[in-house]
């Protein structure tokens, strides 16, 4: 039995390319009581692999949280499969604004201790209390009212890019982080103010929003579905927009474009720019915002520390690289001394 890709990345986006056909990028995740995350994991793959799906999924006992590339002439009997486990029958499923073929080449299915890396001990928490979900149109309402505090769930380079209007945006590496400056930040008002968060897909502010309840806050309300959720219903209730920029996203697109607006800048330049990369020297890969002429003039590169290695033969770079950890900054995503017009 297959239980992993027999293709490389560049083999299947020949074939993807190749085929010509039409593929959409979802994401859905669930929380719930998964026994056997191993036996789980081995079934999804299976079934997924046979009908051509590519992504990111993790499982684990506390649930699924899967970001996937499906080829639309399967995305029937995709539904269908999903619709026969239990507990993810009519599951909510977040269709990319922006599709693109190519958004994933591998189908990964991982077992993981958490579904999100949120940093939190759920035994000191009731995790089912979750805050109030609101529809775009009620969240429209609510971040109108002068006693609802709007906070960005997400991590500053996501932030960066595109956020809501009047968002409190943290300036933070990591969810954990967020949720103790948040709670610092407005430790006065757990009861007279309207707490509403927001992320990328929901999933994060499902475990932020009962972790507010149990910390204290009375008025706990989330954004259903997330970015993705609410500019679908911004678009076909013809609602207005509130969001402003691009909505950044794990696959290979990394960002899709919501409104017009640019509200970041090229690191290196400083001109407006949105749009992330990561350094072409396999040794760093920060992420960071270039703009096209910065990308030409410095190679895809974050400094010239790094346009210098990986001008070097590959053979060379790998010995450079040998014996040394890799570098931090993969994880200090988009930060770094070298970026002057990081903000
Ligand atoms: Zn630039
Ligand atoms: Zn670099």
């Amino acid at each position: 039995m297959q239980l992993y890709n027999t293709l490389s990345a560049k083999e299947r986006a020949a074939l993807i390319e190749e085929a010509g056909k039409e593929r959409l990028t979802i994401s859905f995740y669930k929380y719930a009581r998964i026994e056997n995350p191993e036996l789980f994991r081995n079934h999804l793959f299976i079934t997924w692999n046979e009908l051509d799906v590519l992504g990111r999924i993790y499982v684990a006992k506390e649930g699924i949280n899967a970001q996937l590339s499906v080829p639309a002439e399967n995305f029937e009997p995709f539904k269908k499969h999903l619709d026969s486990i239990s507990f993810l029958e009519n599951v909510r499923l977040n269709i990319a604004i922006e599709q693109d073929n190519k958004s994933f080449l591998k189908l990964k299915v991982k077992v993981r201790k958490k579904i999100v890396a949120d940093g939190l001990d759920d035994n000191t928490f009731d995790v089912t209390k979750k805050g109030i979900h609101v529809d775009a149109k009620k969240f429209n309402e609510l971040i109108e009212d002068p006693d609802t505090v709007l906070v960005d769930m997400r991590n500053h380079y996501e932030s960066e890019i595109g956020h809501f209007k009047n968002a409190v945006t943290p300036d933070v590496d990591t969810f954990r982080d967020s949720l103790d400056i948040i709670e610092n930040d407005l430790k006065d008002h757990k009861v007279d103010k309207k707490l509403v968060m927001y992320c990328t897909g929901g999933i994060r502010c499902e475990k932020a929003s009962a972790y507010y309840k149990h910390k204290g806050f009375q008025q706990v309300y989330q954004l259903e579905g997330g970015i993705i959720e609410y500019t679908r219903q911004v678009q076909n209730k013809n609602l207005e927009n509130k969001f402003m920029g691009k909505n950044f996203v794990f696959d290979h697109r990394r960002g899709e474009r919501i409104t017009d607006d640019i509200i970041s800048n090229c690191h290196q330049c400083g001109k407006p720019c949105d749009t992330h990369e990561n350094c072409a020297n396999e040794a760093c890969h920060l992420l960071f915002i270039q703009c096209e002429e910065c990308a030409k003039e410095m190679n895809n590169c974050c400094s010239t520390e790094c346009k210098e290695i990986h001008a070097l033969p590959f053979e060379e770079q790998k010995a450079l690289r040998k014996g040394k950890t890799v570098s931090n900054k993969i994880f200090k995503k988009g930060r770094s001394e070298v970026l002057k017009y990081k903000k």
